[in-house]
């Protein structure tokens, strides 16, 4: 059986990697596009979720690649129509409201698929099963990235639920909650705001663990040039880093693993499979993580950020 999917929020995201992945993954097909001002050909094309749903088109999954406000009533309104669920992330606006969707899933007996798409890059796995048997002594992420190159134009990322560099940030977050053999704990933070915005532009984070290991982590959305996207790790069998956002992996300064991007494509299969088992895959760590900071964060105020 090949799911049909209708995709919502025909963006950055939806155009760049769910188009081609989508198109490159077997068992599912676009069936419909939802998006106020954009369109594809030979596709059935409507305004929003709502009209794609009265529509009589049909298809029996919706992925969402809007932005994380508003997310919740069109996610809410595929379940309640008896449509799977994929979610880019940001899964929602707030760790609840996903809470909610997942248990409407499973009333449903539907597939509700939270995607992290840095977890599926290459060399993340391999350094999760190295961690597994090693002991971790310390952390340091490095998240930095221009936002004018990513964003550009975007407003919703500086409202309130649009995360502000946690954008990214929480990136590097799903794939350190992934690797790292226990869960840690948010310790402190301090979130640089624009005069001018509503959302961080950098933060810089720290986090405990019961086996007494720390994590830093420093997100910045002004870093022009080379971008940076690692993750260093001690431990007593060596040190372990990811960079390129999870894709290339060393150990002791060797290469490990390093392969292309396939994140979206692994994504896609995996929808494809969860939807075949009658499963779920909801994790909201990461999302709990960037709420922490937002409640424990010492906020500073910050030149203001023009596009
Ligand atoms: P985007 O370019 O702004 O695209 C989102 C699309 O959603 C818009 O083009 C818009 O299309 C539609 N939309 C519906 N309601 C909207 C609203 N209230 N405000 C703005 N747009 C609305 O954003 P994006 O970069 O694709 O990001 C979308 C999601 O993907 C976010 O959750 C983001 O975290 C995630 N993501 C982005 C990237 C990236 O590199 N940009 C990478 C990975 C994940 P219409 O105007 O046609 O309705």
């Amino acid at each position: 059986m090949t799911i049909a999917l209708a995709l919502v929020g025909l963006g950055k995201i939806a155009r760049d990697q769910h188009l081609p992945a989508i198109a490159a993954t077997p068992g599912i097909g676009l069936a419909a596009v939802a998006s106020r001002n954009a369109g594809l050909d030979g596709v059935p094309c409507f305004a929003d979720i709502h009209a794609a749903l009265a529509s009589g088109v049909g298809f029996d999954a919706v992925s969402l690649c809007t932005p994380p406000q508003g997310r919740f009533e069109q996610a809410k309104a595929a379940l309640e129509a008896g449509r799977h669920l994929m979610l880019e992330k940001l899964p929602g606006m707030t760790v609840t409201e996903v809470r909610i969707l997942a248990a409407m899933a499973r009333e449903k007996g539907l597939t509700a698929f939270a995607t992290w798409h840095s977890r599926e890059a290459a060399a993340v796995e391999p350094a999760r099963a190295f961690l597994a048997g090693s002991t971790v002594r310390s952390v340091r992420v490095t998240w930095k990235e221009d936002v004018r190159k990513w964003h550009p134009g975007q407003q919703w990322i500086w409202e309130p639920g649009g995360l502000g560099v946690f954008d990214p940030g929480i990136n590097a977050l799903s794939i350190v909650t992934r690797i790292l053999p226990e869960p840690i704990f948010l310790t402190r933070a301090v979130l640089e705001f624009p005069r001018n915005r509503g959302t961080p532009i950098a933060a810089s984070l720290a986090f405990g663990s019961r086996a007494g290991f720390a994590v830093e982590a420093a997100f910045d959305w002004r870093q022009t040039g080379p971008q940076t996207w690692d993750i260093e790790v001690e431990t007593d069998a060596g040190s372990l880093k990811l960079s390129d956002g999870g894709s290339r992996l060393t150990i002791d300064g060797r290469p490990a693993v390093g392969e292309p991007d396939m994140e979206y494509r692994r994504l896609y299969a995996r929808f494809v499979e969860l939807v075949g088992r009658g499963e779920s895959d909801v994790d909201v760590s990461p999302l709990a993580h960037v709420a922490d900071a937002f409640l424990l964060g010492e906020r500073r105020a910050v030149e203001p950020f023009e596009d």
